[in-house]
């Protein structure tokens, strides 16, 4: 069921299957009225109706082909037809049988085409313009047939005139749901396509695109959020070492893969604890939800792991290494200060040897 409910999505999400189906359907209503005025001998409808069942054909071979331009000229012919085939109709047979009521359903179809397929504000003026034609149409037919009167003065019973005013409001109405449905899973189609359309976009303002991590803009919004929450949390500031020479002796491409796969470690460390960043070229800052002793301990896994992997690129490979500074932050206490003294401390590591975590207990 799920199946082919997604199938028929997909089917009336394409653009030429719901011409397709409109112009189908309108085509089968024209064959179905040609043999009923064959029935009834009233030779003008007949010859109308073969005339519009071959320009019916005409418009399914130019949607197969499905230029857009070409497809509006096809809504313009189906308009047209359906007003003069109301007007003629009502010439020969008089209003009773209900054919004008088929002018009714080309509002909603003259919106919904000229929406999908014009451009600009035009495509309003035109479909209302349009609108307004059919709905004077629709009273001119009324007026036509009370003043004039018809050429072919039909003698039915009362039951056969039922049965054809029934079978046009029927076709009438079907074509009307037809349309609306048409439109409503378009719509629902577009509102899918933007709101994926916006977390893609969301991902782009906020992701780093080299290494995945939150950029240094999502890092302001979560500093924020703690702040708002009052929590305590602590924060690692990690470069990597010597990375010019990396960049230098393997080149940028290498230096990108390092960065990448050390983001990664970083990433499966801290996990759902807390966020990882990159705030600079190949510095990457970690905001831990754990307890000081506890974000040391993932400082000291990183540093580990990083100085345990081998890199590898284009058949190449390289061991590197990490330093690390931590700093807790209390409630109360500047971000900026807290920052501060994570990148003092990694100051510190440098300084001091490089590959190692230099925390709150064992620096001076
Ligand atoms: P130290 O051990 O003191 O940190 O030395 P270092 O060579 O790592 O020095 P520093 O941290 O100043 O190096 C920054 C280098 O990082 C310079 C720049 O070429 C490189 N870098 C920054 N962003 C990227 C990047 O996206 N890709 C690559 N491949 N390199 C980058
Ligand atoms: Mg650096
Ligand atoms: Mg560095």
């Amino acid at each position: 069921m799920k199946n082919i409910k997604q199938m028929l999505g997909q089917q009336i999400s394409s653009e030429r299957f719901k011409y397709k189906l409109i112009i189908y359907s309108i085509t089968a209503v024209h064959v179905v009225l040609l043999v009923l005025f064959n029935f009834l001998h009233i030779w003008p409808m007949v010859v109308f109706n073969v005339g519009s069942v071959a320009v019916y054909i005409k418009c399914i071979g130019i949607i197969k082909r499905g230029y857009e331009r070409e497809i509006i000229d096809v809504f313009y012919m189906t308009y047209w037809e359906i007003i003069i085939h109301s007007f003629v109709a009502t010439v020969c047979v008089g209003w009773r049988f209900g054919f004008p009521q088929y002018i009714i359903g080309l509002i909603p179809f003259g919106y919904y085409m000229c929406a999908t397929l014009l451009e600009g504000k035009r495509r309003y003026m035109i479909a209302t313009a349009l609108g307004m034609i059919a709905a004077l149409s629709f009273i001119a037919c009324r007026g036509l047939s009370l003043y004039a009167g018809s050429i072919f003065p039909l003698e039915l019973s009362p039951h056969a005139e039922f049965l054809i005013y029934i079978f046009n409001s029927v076709c009438n109405f079907v074509f009307l749901f037809m349309v609306t449905v048409i439109f409503v899973w378009d719509m629902q189609r577009i509102t899918l396509q933007l709101r994926s359309q916006n977390v893609a976009l969301d991902n782009m303002a906020s992701v780093d695109p080299l290494t995945g991590l939150y950029n240094r803009r999502s890092m302001q919004d979560f500093f924020s959020q703690a702040l708002k929450d009052e929590k305590d949390f602590s924060l690692i500031m990690c470069d990597i070492d010597n990375f010019k020479r990396v960049n230098d002796t393997y080149g940028h491409d290498f230096g990108d893969v390092v960065l990448k796969e050390i983001a990664h470690i970083a990433q499966q460390h801290v996990s759902d604890r807390g966020c990882v960043c990159r705030w600079g070229g190949e510095e990457i800052l970690i905001l831990s939800n754990d307890r000081l002793d506890h974000t040391c301990e993932i400082a000291e896994h990183i540093r580990h792991d990083v100085e345990e992997h081998i890199f590898r690129c284009r058949g190449k490979e390289l061991h590197c290494t990490l330093t690390l500074g931590v700093a807790g932050h209390r409630v109360g206490n500047a971000v900026e200060d807290t920052i501060k003294h994570a990148d003092s401390r990694l100051y510190y590591g440098k300084q001091n040897g490089k590959n190692r975590v230099v925390t709150p207990y064992n620096s001076q």
